[in-house]
């Protein structure tokens, strides 16, 4: 196991965080936006433990996992070499309820709340750990059930299910825009599901959306905040997907 990143690799892990950063500001600035409205979650998701300690020292704190295993072992080895890292961990992938035990000790954030039966498993899992869960609902555009998510119809009474649970605190929107779609009118009806949720639940401010590909057209509908891998560590599709 590398304990650090290589002087190639940290300067690598720089420039490409610098370049995402200019994208969000540039985007904000064409939106007529500050750049501090728009949030960089770094998503670590198969990129070892040694590249997100080399972000956190580039000035990172926010970190995106999508497969609970991975990431309880990650956050483990983070915490064991470097405790003085105060990180924040968003978990942004497809969470089974018998894996909330496996998330709910070091979780900031649960950010793909889809179903009612999951918000109860979570609900419980907070009052276990004896602190509230803050999640995001998770969106679904087009309602397939691959990618997850609750669509239209289902988004209200899900938030309302949210906001009765005493462990959970409802911050907002997650979505991710469907692959081939127009990202115009995905961005749309995503920001358009965010007013709807802020409507009724006016704590709900957060808007995830947009990723490296797309961030620029999220950030110009309003996303609070952009989860970004692929511009920031690299194509990963060598090591697992
Ligand atoms: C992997 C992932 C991202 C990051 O995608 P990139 O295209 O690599 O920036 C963002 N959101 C979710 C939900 C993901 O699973």
């Amino acid at each position: 196991m590398n304990v650090e990143v290589s002087p190639v690799r940290r300067a690598e892990l720089e420039e490409r965080l610098h370049a995402v950063r200019e994208r969000i500001a540039a985007a904000c600035t064409a939106a007529g936006r500050a750049p501090e409205e728009v949030e960089l979650l770094a998503v670590t998701k198969t990129i070892p433990a040694a590249d997100v300690i080399a972000l956190a020292e580039l000035g990172l704190r926010d970190f995106g996992e999508n497969r609970a295993q991975e990431a309880a072992l990650k956050v483990a080895e983070i915490r064991e070499r470097r405790p003085d890292l105060d990180l924040r961990w968003h978990f942004i992938g497809g969470l089974q309820r018998n894996k909330v035990r496996v998330v709910a000790p070091w979780v900031t954030r649960v950010e793909t709340v889809d179903s009612a039966r999951l918000a109860a498993a979570l609900d419980k899992a907070a009052a276990e750990r004896g602190t509230p869960l803050p999640v995001l609902i998770q969106y679904s555009v087009d309602g397939d059930p691959a990618r997850g998510g609750v669509d239209d119809a289902g988004l209200l009474d899900l938030a309302a299910q949210v906001t009765q649970a005493r462990g959970l605190v409802l911050e907002g929107l997650l979505s991710v825009a469907p692959l081939g779609a127009d990202d115009e009118e995905s961005f749309a009806a995503i920001a358009a599901a965010g007013s709807r949720l802020r409507a009724a639940h006016p704590g709900a401010t957060v808007l995830s959306a947009g990723m490296s590909g797309d961030l620029e057209v999220a950030i110009r509908h309003g996303s609070t905040v952009a989860r970004v891998g692929t511009a920031l560590v690299g194509d990963r599709r060598l090591t697992s997907r």
